[in-house]
């Protein structure tokens, strides 16, 4: 990209910015919250949008001067709703986490309980975990995996929820490979009257683009990021039946936020309309295509992986199980020894992990940026491969360079959008 003027301005931070931008463009990005926006996406951010202040909704502010973000507040809520299939939408909360703290806002008093999938096995932090505000301002019951599958096990979690009468009930996660069941769920929170929530910030992308199960007539809430595989730039977005639509509109402005960030909210209409394209179901059809294809060439190396695979766009890998020439490792180590190699990862918790989060057992990686580059089945053997091939020489120097020399090759046949197309 060409920034002239910030170039003049702050010579500093363009060269940094353009570093990043080299640095995205010759990394295998594998961590599945991330992803390549198009141009078109970040274009609409970097605008004029970023200079007016519009607290309210449209045709309902608190500023003069609305004739225009009006109407492209609207677009994006119009083009939400469609895709979604649900009655109401607002797309002003600043990203994943303070939408989530409007639905508590809404529907929940201090003190009141609410049950999510635990974070170390792979809730978000916004579920209830206790250094979150949701954890420490509410009665948090956590649910978790069943043990040998790995999957949320519906009886354990009607069980809880029997017990424990949550008033608000979250699914979604984040290091969660499998398919979420929002009918099971639907039916658990109906029986105890409580408001069912789904998170589906990491795969909204698919569920959009068909393929995961839509939440859509089994939830009365939805949440949202924009910017992991739905693509768009780092926002949020609550969608609603018609129902809980005056509480979370009224949660979110005044209550939590003051002013919407136009310009964002023009880059979220733009990746709406992307997203509605038919380009963007062999899109996600292909993220999950590639996760599928990495997991078992990954299986066919002796990784183990929790659940034995996946059904969406991530992978979580326990990196302490050895297998042939490959040690056992850590999963801190292991993503420091990717990186080096040019494969950009998280480490991460595994279900039951009896490691500390900090130092955990495993990686969690995805296939949503590499699939956006146009990658395909043939890369996901290469990167399987390469992940092998580092945990093998793990402090080799001169093998990592020789991983990562191969690593900028294969990326440089596949331009990222936003970047170089
Ligand atoms: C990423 C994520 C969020 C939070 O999003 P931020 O934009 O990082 O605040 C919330 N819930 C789930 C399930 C997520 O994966």
């Amino acid at each position: 990209m060409h920034f002239a003027a910030l170039q003049s301005v702050d010579p500093e931070i363009a060269r940094l910015v353009q570093q990043e931008e080299v640095r995205q463009d010759q990394c295998i990005r594998l961590i599945p919250s991330e992803n390549y926006v198009s141009r078109a996406v970040m274009e609409a951010t970097g605008t004029v949008l970023t200079n007016k202040y519009s607290e309210g909704y449209p045709g309902r502010r608190y500023y003069e001067g609305q004739q225009v973000i009006d109407q492209i507040e609207t677009l994006a809520i119009q083009r939400a709703k469609a895709l979604f299939g649900m009655e109401h939408v607002n797309v002003q909360p600043y990203s994943g986490s303070p939408a989530n703290q409007a639905v508590y806002l809404a529907l929940l008093k201090p003190g009141e309980t609410v049950m999510g999938l635990s974070l170390p096995f792979g809730g978000h932090l916004t579920h209830g975990w206790k250094v979150n505000f949701s954890g420490m301002t509410y009665r948090a019951i956590q649910y978790e995996v069943d043990p040998v599958t790995h999957r949320v096990d519906l009886d354990r979690v009607r069980e809880l929820a029997l017990k424990e009468r949550p008033k608000l009930i979250f699914t979604g996660g984040t290091a969660y490979p499998c398919l979420w069941d929002f009918g099971g769920f639907a039916q658990i929170a109906k029986e105890i009257g409580a408001v069912l929530v789904a998170d589906i910030a990491h795969i909204s992308g698919l569920v959009v683009g068909g393929a995961h199960p839509s939440p859509a007539g089994h939830v009365s809430i939805v949440t949202t990021t924009t910017h992991k595989t739905l693509r768009g730039p780092r926002g949020g977005m609550i969608l609603s039946t018609a129902e809980h639509a005056q509480a979370l509109d009224r949660a979110v402005f005044p209550g939590l936020q003051g002013g919407p960030h136009n310009h964002t909210t023009a880059g979220i209409a733009v990746a709406l309309k992307e997203a509605a394209q038919v380009e963007f179901k062999t899109y996600a059809h292909q993220i999950v295509k590639n996760a599928k294809a990495l997991a078992n060439e990954l299986l066919a190396r002796g990784f183990r992986l929790i659940s034995g695979g996946t059904e969406n766009h991530l992978i979580l890998i326990d990196t302490t199980v050895a297998a042939g020439e490959r040690p056992s490792i850590n999963g801190k180590p292991a993503a420091k020894a990717l990186d080096r190699a040019g494969l950009e990862c998280n480490y991460n918790t595994i279900p039951f992990d009896p490691r500390k989060p900090f130092d955990p057992s495993g990686v969690r990686i995805g296939t949503p940026s590499v699939t956006s580059r146009g990658m395909k089945e043939d890369e996901m053997k290469k990167i399987a491969d390469w992940m092998h091939r580092a945990l093998v020489h793990v402090g080799d120097e001169a093998q990592l360079a020789r991983l990562r020399a191969e690593v900028i090759e294969v990326c440089e046949a596949f331009p990222p959008p936003g970047i170089r197309i």
